[in-house]
């Protein structure tokens, strides 16, 4: 049977952004079309096999990127419904009121967001709905104005509990990490599952297939979806003003056009540049929207350091180890929250010599933080096309002198609540996980591609809503913002278009 081609509007990917939008719009009567390059995740027992996901990498994608050396690597991205998200931590926090203000670092600063938290506020609180978020209100000293939370906190495993009385008796205030897992309160969250890093195989976690993909598509059947498809190129009318097709190719090889009057780009932050990069035409020679030179600029992704924190005489055999976090250094360093629990395979796979010899010892024992300082947007980190068309994604790590002195500070913490053996992985310009930035959301369409309202400033029908539009990266986990921001992208579509 030949699909329709006609649609009102079209999301190109159906991650986390792309998700959130396409369930916030399930009820506008638009015929909506979603496609993506893959296809909804099996439910299969390999989900929550160590060797499978961490050893193997089974469903990593295999595409080649390149550095600014032009070093060919293989990014951890995953191109599946729900997106990376599928993969995700569940780490679920609002960005604080100074992320959407310009402040300073002893390296740089950041810029003004062109919206504030009180214009996201009521969007994160649909999102949090939505994802089912668990966490404590008022506990964390950084936390901006809000109500409670959907669900009560999870609750922290014994030895977490150890470990979050000793953060406390240094006068710090570890608090529950508001997380989109679903335990407790009837969640069925089996706590002895991997899950950070790992798709959920009952999905008893909230990322964007589960939160909002899957109830859209209970509700609105109407909606096609088109798995499998990469878009390749979005053409535009002859003046150049109006997007008009979505040229893609399914995994049989066959060309797909599609027709809308409104495009949806939420193929995250590399591949939503990379897709606008590919999109040229004599009214856009170096790409469409691009007049300003500015897509596929200013990418971030944190600078995130794996602590390893142990004792040798202390076993740490929690199964759901991220439970606990702290931001008493937020402004001056940034956020420590558990990882999830580091597994033997994980240091089998990257670890150095020694770490692979004891690799049991040290995962029996270890307790595993994520120490994430914000990094600052430069243009010449940045998203291009190479002349094969593949994707050179040019990174130097910035603000170190802040990050440095933060991870500093958190191993004295940890060093005097009872671990003295401290391991350290350092940031890497290819730990993408929390990629945002390349399509700067702002007011000046010579700084920025996206208007405050999620359109593109140059083409009045293509809307952004995903990690790309990010003008910094503050230093929380990028997630439930990308989906409270999709939600308040739908709302202005339909601003905008119920009055034509
Ligand atoms: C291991 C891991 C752990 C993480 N943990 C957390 C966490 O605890 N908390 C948190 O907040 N964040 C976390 N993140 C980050 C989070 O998952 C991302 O920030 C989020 O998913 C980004 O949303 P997005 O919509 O921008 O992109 P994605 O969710 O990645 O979606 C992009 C979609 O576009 C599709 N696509 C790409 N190119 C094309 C194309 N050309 N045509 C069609 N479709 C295309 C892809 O298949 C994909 O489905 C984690 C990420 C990883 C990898």
């Amino acid at each position: 049977m030949s699909k329709n081609t006609d649609f009102d509007l079209i999301v190109i990917g159906a991650g986390l952004g792309g998700s959130a939008i396409t369930w916030a719009l399930r009820n506008s009567n638009l015929r909506i079309a979603v496609l993506d390059r893959g296809g909804p995740l099996k439910q299969e027992a390999e989900n929550w096999d160590p060797d499978e996901v961490l050893k193997k990498r089974r469903y990593d994608t295999t595409e080649v990127w390149y550095d600014e050396q032009d070093q060919p690597f293989t990014p951890r991205v995953y191109y599946n419904y729900g997106g990376s998200s599928k993969f995700f931590g569940g780490s679920a926090f609002r960005l604080r009121e100074r992320d959407f203000i310009s402040h300073r670092f002893p390296d740089g600063e950041t810029i003004d967001w062109p919206i504030t938290y009180n214009i996201l506020s009521p969007y994160y609180d649909i999102a949090e709905k939505q994802m089912h978020v668990h966490g404590s209100a008022h506990a964390d000293p950084s936390e901006p104005p809000r109500g409670k939370y959907p669900h009560s906190p999870l609750e922290h495993e014994k030895s977490i509990e150890w470990l979050s009385q000793r953060i406390e008796m240094q006068g710090l205030h570890p608090f529950a990490l508001p997380s989109a897992v679903h335990q407790g309160d009837g969640g069925h969250c089996q706590k002895g599952s991997p899950c950070d890093g790992f798709p959920c195989k009952i999905r008893a976690k909230f990322d964007g297939e589960n939160a909002f993909l899957r109830p859209a598509l209970r509700e609105n059947k109407t909606i096609s979806m088109f798995p499998h498809t990469r878009v390749l190129q979005i053409l535009h009318n002859s003046n150049g003003t109006r997007v008009t097709v979505v040229k893609a190719v399914n995994t049989q090889g066959e060309q797909i056009s599609l027709s809308a009057g409104i495009v949806v780009l939420c193929a995250g932050a590399v591949q939503s540049a990379a897709l606008l990069l590919a999109s040229v035409s004599e009214r856009y020679p170096h790409g469409l929207g691009n007049a300003s030179d500015q897509v596929g600029r200013n990418f971030m992704s944190h600078n995130n350091t794996v602590l390893m924190a142990l004792s040798p005489f202390r076993k740490n055999p929690t199964w759901f180890q991220k439970t606990m976090a702290f931001n008493d250094f937020y402004a001056d360093g940034g956020n420590v929250q558990m990882r999830g629990k580091i597994l033997h395979q994980n240091l089998e796979r990257s670890g150095t010599f020694l770490m692979r010899k004891f690799s049991r010892f040290i995962a029996e024992r270890s307790f595993d933080f994520w120490v994430m300082s914000e990094d600052l947007p430069d243009e010449q980190n940045r998203v291009e096309l190479r002349d094969d068309g593949s994707i050179r994604l040019s990174r130097k790590l910035n603000n170190l002198k802040t990050h440095k002195q933060f991870v500093k500070q958190i191993k004295r913490i940890l060093h005097k609540a009872g671990l003295p053996i401290i391991i350290e992985r350092p940031p890497s310009p290819s730990a993408i996980q929390h990629q945002v930035g390349t399509l700067r959301m702002g007011d000046n369409p010579e700084t920025s591609v996206v208007a405050p309202d999620g359109r593109t400033h140059e083409l009045e029908n293509l809307y952004v809503a995903d990690a790309s539009i990010f003008p910094s990266s503050a230093a929380v986990n990028p997630s439930l913002t990308i989906a409270a921001n999709a939600l308040r992208v739908a709302d202005s579509i339909l601003k905008t278009y119920s009055k034509s």
